[in-house]
């Protein structure tokens, strides 16, 4: 059966603002009907790591705030700490990041509550039918919230291809044990011709995995946890991920994730995902990229696969924006993230998230 998607297309007007649209959106979509009085409802953020500006801008979430709290829920603002070494890492800095970003609970009505605790181990373990995963660790304020919004900023994902709800869900709700657990197939290649022995990485990595001797960086991979972060770090192409043998069971853990984040709830999650400012990579890494195609819209559902399926294929039927990342030369309905990422899977895992129950990858998308 046809999962049904809310898309607006960002056209606003004085009688018709965009506070207004949004509210709308989740009134058609009937989030309020899976709503009781006294619900602490978390509303899944990225705040956007120190340094970038793509990622969805406070005032965005008012109107989803006010809905919730007039729906009779209590909200507030999460998300889990990171396992690369950001200013996101632990629950002091990130709090940081959100004041600093302008996540300001006198405005928005709604506190930030990071969800796994002090330093990322406050996890609640539920169980998942996955080929990977039978047991999640999931950051415990969002495991125990009467209800779930999943807010997501869709654009590329230097692992994952796509970051959109799924990722933000699946990643994005784990613990830090949580998180080592899906990276843990993503360990890095060392090109040594490429490194220049900066020690960028080093500092980098959490796990104490990586060291410089004689100039060269040299991996522990006995240490190593699968982070990302020295890839992320390195400006020298010398560090890679063995795309072939890995990402494929990288991207079947985190949908099992998300798997456990949501089919372990007795209400069903609302799922906003956010068509703006899409860039080819993921709001963690400290810099914001020109985006690949013009801004799109919001769109809003109760099924997590439908919306992310309707998001790739909205993007990549736009046009493409240049300069960009993107190579050269690419048309409306070329596949724009595979472009960026030749490696990874066509499907960006929803085929599997389909297999795992957690919706539909046919949808209709209904204009509001
Ligand atoms: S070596 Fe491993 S643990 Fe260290 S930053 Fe790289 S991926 Fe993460
Ligand atoms: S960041 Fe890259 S170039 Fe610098 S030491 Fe690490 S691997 Fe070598």
């Amino acid at each position: 059966m046809k999962s049904t998607v809310y898309y607006w297309n960002l056209r606003a007007s004085m009688k018709a603002p965009a506070d207004q649209r949004l509210r709308r959106m989740l009134k058609v979509a009937k989030v309020n009907e899976h709503l009781s009085s006294g619900d602490l409802a978390a509303v899944k953020v990225h705040f956007g790591e120190a340094g970038t500006t793509g990622h969805i801008q406070p005032l965005y979430y008012k109107p989803i705030l006010d809905f919730l709290a007039k729906a009779g829920a209590r909200p507030f603002l999460t998300d889990a700490s990171t396992l690369y070494v950001g200013q996101r890492g632990e629950a002091v800095s990130h709090s940081l990041v959100a004041a600093r970003h302008g996540f300001d609970p006198n405005i928005l009505g709604a506190p930030v509550i990071i969800a796994d605790g002090l330093k990322g181990a406050d996890q609640k373990a539920l169980p998942v039918k996955g080929k990977h995963v039978q047991k999640a660790f999931i950051a415990a304020a969002i495991a125990e919230a009467d209800f779930l919004v999943a807010v997501s900023h869709v654009k590329g994902h230097e692992l994952a291809g796509f970051g959109g709800c799924l990722k933000n869900v699946g990643m994005g709700c784990a613990s830090k044990k949580g998180k080592m657990q899906q990276h843990v197939t993503t360990g890095p290649e060392l090109k040594g011709e490429n490194c220049v022995g900066c020690g960028a990485c080093v500092k980098a990595c959490a796990a104490g995995a990586l060291s410089v001797k004689a100039e060269k960086a040299a991996i522990n991979l006995k240490k190593c946890v699968g982070c990302g972060a020295c890839f992320l770090a390195c400006r020298h192409e010398a560090l890679t991920i063995n795309w072939q043998t890995n990402i494929t069971e990288f991207m079947e853990r985190m949908m099992e994730y998300a798997a456990a984040v949501l089919l372990n709830r007795t209400k069903p999650s609302a799922h906003i995902n956010f068509l703006t400012n899409i860039v080819p990579d993921c709001d963690c890494m400290g810099f914001t990229d020109a985006p690949i195609c013009p801004d799109l819209g919001i769109l809003v559902s109760l099924d997590p696969v439908a919306v992310d399926q309707a998001s790739v294929d909205l993007i990549n039927k736009a046009q493409p924006l240049y300069p960009s990342a993107l190579p050269a030369m690419l048309k409306p309905g070329d596949d724009k993230f595979l472009a960026l990422r030749p490696h990874m899977p066509k499907d960006m895992g929803l085929d599997y998230a389909e297999k795992l129950g957690l919706g539909s990858r046919d949808y209709k998308l209904v204009e509001v």
